[in-house]
Parts: C-alpha cells; structure tokens; sequence
C-alpha cells in the first residue's frame, strides 16, 4: 500500500489530533504517503484534501478538536454522494482509508468499502465511549476530567449556599461519561439510562442527607437519562430545597487532551496503520483489557455496549 487516506467524522472528540499525527506519522515512517481529508465525508465528496507531511501534524497534540475538521454528511448517505467521493479515491490514487469517528462514520466506511472496495479502517473518536467492541473510545478521558473539574467548582458553591445541584451531562444514550464523572466527583446521585430510577428515592435520598448534616448535594443526569431541568424542577417541588441546574453541554468536548487521550489515541491511530499495511480490511481499532486491538467493523453495529453496573452500585454506596 502506498497511499492512503485520513479523516475525522462525526462529533469532535479531544485526543482526534494525536491520532491524526499518529497516522501520518507512522504511515510515512513506514514509506506511505499520506492525504488529509477535510470535514469529514463533506470534504471526501468535495475533494477538499491534500497530501500531508511530517510537519503539518507538527505542534497539534496538545491541541483539542480537529486540525482535520469534521462534519456530519447527508450526501454521503447517498449513493450518489459515495459516487462523487470515489472519483476522488480515484483522482488522488487513495489505497486504503482511516476514519477517525464514531458509529455512524464506521457505518458510512464500511457501505464505502462494499461498494467500491476501499480497504477501511474504524478509529474510535467519541467522548460518549459508547462503541461496542472497545473499552476506551478518544476524547472519554478529557470528558470526564472536563466534567470532574466543573463538579469540583460547582460543590465549592453548593457548600457555601447549602444548595442541591443537578448537573447534566452529555453520552447520548449512554451513561459513560455520567457513571466515571460522577464517582469520581463523588456525586450523591448518578442517573443512566442504562437503570431505570424513581424520583421518590432520589428525594428520599437527599432528605436523608440533610437530615444527616449534608451542606449540599451533587446529582449528576446522563442527557439521555433525562432533562436536567426536569429533574432540578421535581426535586424543588418534591423536597422544597433550593436546587440549581448547570448544563455542562459543548464544555465537556472542549480543552486540552489529557494525556490518556493523546497516548491512546497514538496507539490507536498506529494500529490503523498497521491495519491497512497488513492488508486488512472492515476493522476497527480499539482496546480491551489494556491491550490494543482490530476486530470487525460489524462488531460495532446493532449493539449496546454494556454499562459497569457494579461501578453504579459502587457509586450509590460509596455516597451514602
Ligand atoms: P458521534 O458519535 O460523535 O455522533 P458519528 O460518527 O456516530 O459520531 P454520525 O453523524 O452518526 O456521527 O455519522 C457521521 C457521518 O457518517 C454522517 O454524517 C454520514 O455522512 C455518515 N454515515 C452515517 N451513517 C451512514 C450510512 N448508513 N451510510 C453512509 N454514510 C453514513
């Protein structure tokens, strides 16, 4: 293989810009040339890349979002929209590609490879750590030192007002982010949607606490758990106590990569090279039980990654 291709897609994700320079780096290294995509698969449609060297990855592992940009692509869902990107393939002489993203991109690469038979590989970028497959997707880790720190700052105010907060976090339909955050934040509720819960026993709860001496108390809402707000409003009506909410929302995405994010988003985008240099095709990248791993793309699809319901349990002991 002498040339391929790389991408980010889908949400931005801090930790992306390692695994970027990763990929060009180690393909170079390994005597490839490498093209840089821009936006996504708007940019694959449109032709927006060009070839990239050493120095254009210089100076950009610290850096969060993507030097790549990224997009979200109607066209691309299209056949039609498949069609234009191969010209590109085609014109720019692409042997194998790197898409840096989360499910849906992977789903996009791997109805790429079907039709064209592009080799594909899948690097997991997604701060909701919610693919299949892999234990750790790039950007988790900064997303939960991201919400971490605001719960640090939100507890110094709830102490001093005697409040209750609730904070809301993103995940989507996973509570990765809510359940790591919030232990670690040492928060006295953590709602998942992965668990159903009951709103009585959250009050129940926090009454106890006060009654306990507790000067406040911190409940962290996965957003696809529920509305924050609509928490905040049934724990005031139910309980009467002065309860505030914060909406973390882009803030979590944002900032400078922890330095988990940038090693394993090296590691990871080292692996997709070496992927596509053995001549693999249909995988994506990622980690099990500390070690880095390719498994098939389809793994990926039609599945819920499960959540650490001990961690959960851990949690609600833990904050008694
Ligand atoms: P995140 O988890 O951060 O949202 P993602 O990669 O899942 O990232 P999506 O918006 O779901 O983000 O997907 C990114 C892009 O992948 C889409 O905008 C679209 O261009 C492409 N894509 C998704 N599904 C398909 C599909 N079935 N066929 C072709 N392309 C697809």
């Amino acid at each position: 293989m002498q040339r391929i291709a790389v991408m980010t897609s889908g949400g931005d994700a801090p930790g992306m810009n390692a695994a970027v320079r990763a990929v060009v780096r180690k393909a170079i290294y390994h005597g490839m040339e490498v093209i840089g995509i821009n936006r996504g698969y708007n940019g694959f449609i449109e032709g927006d890349m060009w070839p990239m060297n050493l120095g254009s990855v210089a100076d950009i592992i610290h850096r969060g979002g993507t030097v790549l940009h990224t997009a979200r692509s109607k066209e691309f869902t299209t056949p039609e929209g498949r069609a234009k990107a191969y010209e590109n393939v085609e014109r720019f002489g692409i042997q194998g590609l790197v898409v840096i993203g989360g499910d849906g991109s992977f789903k996009g690469a791997k109805v790429f490879h079907e039709e064209y038979n592009l080799p594909v590989v899948g690097v997991p970028g997604t701060i909701d750590n919610d693919i299949p497959g892999t234990d750790y997707t790039i950007g988790f880790d900064t997303a939960v030192n991201n919400v971490v720190d605001a719960i640090n700052k939100i507890r110094d105010t709830a102490t001093s007002h005697e409040r209750t907060f609730v904070v809301e976090v993103m995940g989507r339909n996973a509570g990765f982010i809510a359940l790591k955050a919030g232990l670690a934040g040492g928060a006295e509720t953590i709602l998942v949607p992965e668990v159903p819960f009951d709103i009585n026993n959250i009050c129940n709860k926090l009454m106890r606490g006060v009654k306990r001496g507790k000067l406040h108390s911190i409940i962290i809402v996965a957003e696809g758990a529920a509305s924050g707000l609509e928490i905040g409003q049934k724990i005031k009506e139910l309980t009467g106590f002065d309860t505030k909410v914060t909406i973390l929302g882009h803030l979590q995405r944002g900032g400078i990569p922890t330095a988990t994010d940038r090693v394993m988003a090296s590691l990871l985008g080292s692996k997709a090279v070496e992927v596509l240099m053995n001549g693999h095709t249909n995988k994506v990248v990622g980690v099990r039980n500390s070690e880095t791993i390719a498994y098939d793309l389809d793994e990926v699809f039609g599945k819920k990654k499960d959540l650490d319901t001990e961690m959960l349990e851990l949690a609600n002991i833990l904050s008694i």
